[in-house]
């Protein structure tokens, strides 16, 4: 008996923190190769795949109006980037139910080219390998092989180049939502310009090639956060933070409520908050939202799973 095609598919992909983000010099293309240890959290956005006569795009969510519905939008560039894959149309509908920041630093537009992708490859039926759906998903980013597959990952290169890491225990956290994002390619712009600035460079040739910190690598094996906290690190927070000096104050607002630690999820300016457990997140994040130093806190988990296709309801 064949299954007849289902007449839409829903994939459900997180957002994610860099428990540590070591970047390396610019290199003479321009990117800069990283040591990027990912861990996903339950943050999430909700693709929708559905036929259609043509590729179409909508979105909804708190931040919705900041996401393009045209032809950059990184979902549809995945449907489009499968279909070419397998001599298709993207004959598709994406829906887009954003509850990820909006260039937060927390790879939304990421998790929805994965989501896209795995939607559409259920959609259309076109079963392409995990190794193929990898390679797509780095040609779309360097954030978006992470998103296909959650948990928690050593990103070398750009990022994409991904090795998974064993979790040893859950992690809360607590995550600072600002008002307005921060562009990526500034931020490592601006952290180049403080490299240069501080008189040692900015190139390949200047700055140590990037390592996971071993201390790191233990304490999310053995899923102790108080061993976590003390190694998180973030080589672009000094670059976010001259970008936006303001998050100094929200960094200050969840620690002196008695977080673990807190630094910036990527290259910002969303703040994320380790703490002990789900009492003290909720606390941290009542701090946050009356410091008025941030739009919003959200309380959630990691590591959460990779893009899952959800059952159909
Ligand atoms: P990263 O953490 O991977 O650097 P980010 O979380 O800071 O990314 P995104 O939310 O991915 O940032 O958005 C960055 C920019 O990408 C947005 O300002 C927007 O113009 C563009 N973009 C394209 N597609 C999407 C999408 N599906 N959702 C959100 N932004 C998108």
């Amino acid at each position: 008996m064949t299954r007849s095609a289902p007449d839409r598919v829903t994939v459900r992909v997180p957002a994610k923190v860099n428990v540590q983000l070591a970047v390396g010099g610019r290199r003479p293309d321009g990117f800069h190769d990283l040591a990027n240890v990912f861990l996903a959290v339950g943050l999430h956005d909700e693709v929708t795949a559905t036929p259609a006569d043509a590729l179409t795009l909508t979105c909804t969510g708190p931040d919705a109006d900041q996401v393009p519905l045209d032809e950059s939008n990184l979902a549809a560039r995945a449907a489009r980037a499968l279909a070419a894959r397998h001599g298709l149309a993207p004959a598709v509908h994406l829906h887009i139910a954003k509850d990820i920041p909006v260039a937060g630093g927390m790879a939304g537009g990421s998790a929805d080219a994965a989501g896209a992708l795995l939607a559409c490859d259920t959609l259309w039926g076109t079963a392409t390998g995990q190794d193929e759906l990898l390679a797509i998903c780095a040609e779309l980013g360097s954030d978006v092989p992470f998103s296909l597959v959650g948990g928690a990952a050593l990103g070398r290169g750009r990022g994409e180049l991904l090795e998974p890491l064993p979790v040893g225990g859950t992690f809360h956290w607590v995550f600072a939502v600002a008002d307005g994002g921060l562009s990526t390619p500034a931020v490592y712009k601006e952290c180049d310009r403080l490299r240069d600035a501080s008189g040692t460079g900015a190139t390949t040739a200047d700055v140590p090639d990037p390592e996971p910190t071993p201390a790191l690598l233990d304490a999310l094996r053995t899923g102790d956060p108080a061993a976590l906290a003390a190694a998180l690190s973030n080589d672009l927070q000094a670059a976010a933070l001259s970008l936006r000096p303001s998050l100094a104050a929200t960094l200050a607002a969840g620690t002196d409520a008695g977080a673990l630690a807190a630094l910036v999820s990527g290259s910002g300016p969303t703040t994320a908050f380790l703490v002990a457990d789900a009492d003290q997140a909720d606390r941290v994040a009542a701090a946050l939202r009356a410091s008025g130093t941030c739009r919003t806190a959200r309380t959630t988990t990691g590591p959460a799973p990779g893009a899952t296709v959800l059952p159909q309801g």
